[in-house]
């Protein structure tokens, strides 16, 4: 298991503990639960002791982003967490009420010329789709401050590190990743040459990195004389020139050439939402340490971790310690946002067919909300966790693990975890 949250009676923060410390303090009825995702306890009495601060890790993806605490003296991680985000649900919500819209302008109206290029945005403007997956994270950000102490945040900035690799020594190690030089070279040329062989362009094969001018006839080392090729091709070419090697394909040879004297300030490697966080976590006042992708995977490597967000995330920036993480639990963070705001809900024709009551609230619920349900009487006698809908009238549907269970009163719920935008999971270790 992961960690435990600690707060003490004046809600100051507390080190995390093991979970079954936590366990014996709630069964001593020393502590009481303060929050369920993230696990959270909160002491019965004040506690004063010193508290070790802890490093918040990021990996920040197009579709999830990785979380980690890590203790930079144990090098424990101390929680993780993947964040899913809805980037692409807002998209098309976005272009579902653009063109509906549209549609109901144009429908009776005379002909009007386009109007366009009359609105300004912002500076720093993100599209929504891409400033939620900021804000998600700096939402998780802010709550996990309020429940653990954190010194210093690492963040992965850029795919890789352009001054590293402005003369890389490739020599006999670095075809095999060796250094962190090699690392950044790959995983350059890998985003470069589309992640194929770039003679037979077969792909998901290891691939080999490959003087296109031959060292052997005096090729150089620089960045604009390397590509990738599978071992197959890297054999056949040799020593040979490229302009003997691709003879036969003209084509080829010119669209390759042309490829590798590409500029290194290649776009891939800057990813604006990348930046518009680093401006985020700036604005925190902590120590932001930035680190590169080719970084990311050479820490990942030596210390033989497996692939994943959350492990990525720890594994971030020069800073990252020999990690333990026996035992770790991700939490599942999946953003869903806060619903809808419209009151006459359709059909998946468009016709009307149901109404919503402008309250959210009833009886203290709201949709979404995971509760505690114990009815004693009636039809429905049993206990029920699970995320509830609510209705005017009091009677609620709750989804359990088994099932909807429909028609249970207000009266018997009791609530777990108040409805926060997100809905959770726990991961495998
Ligand atoms: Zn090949």
């Amino acid at each position: 298991m992961s960690k435990v949250f600690v707060l003490d009676a004046e809600n100051r923060l507390l080190n995390p503990i093991h979970s079954a410390q936590a366990r014996q303090l709630l069964r001593n009825k020393k502590a009481a639960i303060y929050r369920r995702f993230p696990f959270t306890i909160i002491l019965k009495e004040s506690h004063l002791s010193p508290v070790q601060p802890l490093r918040l890790k990021l990996d920040p993806g197009a579709k999830a982003t990785g979380i980690a605490l890590v203790n930079d003296a144990t090098g424990e991680v101390v929680f993780a967490a993947e964040l899913k985000h809805r980037g692409f649900t807002i998209r098309d919500a976005l272009t579902s009420r653009r063109q509906l819209r549209r549609g109901r302008r144009t429908r009776k109206t005379r002909y009007r010329k386009p109007r366009f290029l009359n609105r300004t945005r912002l500076e720093g403007w993100l599209a929504p789709s891409l400033q939620s997956r900021v804000d998600n994270i700096k939402t998780w950000i802010n709550r996990l401050s309020k429940l653990a102490l954190i010194g210093a945040i690492s963040q992965e900035l850029v795919r890789f590190d352009m001054q590293l690799m402005r003369n890389p020594e490739i020599e006999g190690k670095e075809y095999q990743q060796g250094t962190l030089a090699g690392y950044e070279t790959r995983e350059y040329l890998l985003e470069k040459w589309n992640r194929q062989c770039t003679y037979c362009g077969v792909k998901d094969v290891p691939l080999q990195i490959e003087h296109i001018h031959p060292k052997a006839k005096g090729g150089s080392n620089s960045i604009t004389n390397l590509t990738l090729s599978c071992e197959k091709c890297n054999l056949k070419k040799g020593t040979n020139d490229i302009r003997d090697f691709l003879k036969k394909d003209p084509n080829k040879l010119q669209k390759i050439l042309l490829q590798a004297k590409k500029p290194l300030a290649d776009a891939a490697a800057v990813n604006t939402t990348r930046y518009a966080l680093l401006e985020v976590l700036k604005a925190t006042g902590l120590t932001v340490e930035c680190g590169s992708g080719g970084l990311t995977k050479f820490n990942r490597n030596n210390q033989n971790l497996p692939k994943n967000h959350w492990l990525d995330a720890a594994c971030v920036g020069k800073s990252t310690p020999f990690l333990v993480i026996k035992g770790v639990k991700p939490l599942l963070i999946t953003a869903n946002g806060h619903g809808t705001r419209q009151s006459c809900r359709t059909d998946k024709y468009g016709f009307p067919n149901r109404h919503c009551s402008r309250t959210k609230f009833h009886f203290g619920f709201q949709t979404g909300d995971i509760v505690k349900a114990v009815v004693k009487t009636g039809k429905t006698v049993g206990e029920y966790i699970g995320r509830i809908a609510t209705r005017a009238t009091g009677s609620f549907n709750i989804s359990t693990r088994n099932g909807l269970v429909q028609g249970i009163s207000h009266k018997y719920c009791s609530a777990i975890h108040k409805k926060d935008g997100y809905s959770y999971a726990l991961g495998k270790i």
